[in-house]
């Protein structure tokens, strides 16, 4: 018996259900929004899955990294050459992020800002604005990234 075949697969970012998932793929792309999205193990003795979206999974990991870069350059134990590394890294890490959900916004016409889908006219919009900041965040992770070394 196999826990996961038996539910139909559900994107984890739009919500929409999918067709199937590729047999054995530890990832795939939702056939509705067109966001990556990966399997992670729900139990460690049966073989279930949940299945995350792979945008939100690293926001929520970055955010952590960057408040801990903070407190710890706040509190001194941090120098001012690794906090910039750290905060151009993260830079780099979110626009690559953003250029990723705006891009696939713009093939599928479906957008998400926190709990809100849209698939209108204003997704495209939202989706053009996070490809542009998502190259801006890139351009200013490598510049400072440059300017370090
Ligand atoms: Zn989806």
């Amino acid at each position: 018996m196999r826990a996961n075949t038996q539910a139909r697969p559900r994107c984890a970012f739009c919500g929409d259900f999918m067709p199937f998932w590729p047999p054995g793929a530890p990832a795939t792309t939702c056939t509705s929004c067109r966001r990556p999205l990966i399997l992670f193990p729900a139990s460690l003795r049966h073989a279930r899955y949940r299945i995350l979206s792979v945008v939100d999974v690293a926001k929520v990991i970055l955010l952590p990294v960057v408040g801990g870069a903070v407190v710890a350059f706040g509190l001194a134990r941090m120098t001012p050459l690794a906090f910039a590394n750290v905060v151009s890294i993260a830079l780099l890490v979110w626009g690559t992020i953003d250029v990723w959900d705006g891009t696939s916004g713009l093939e599928s016409g479906i957008d998400r800002v926190r709990r809100k889908i849209r698939s209108d006219r204003t997704a495209k919009r939202i989706s053009i604005a996070k490809t542009l900041f998502g190259g801006a965040s890139i351009a200013l992770g490598a510049v400072g990234l440059l300017m370090m070394s």
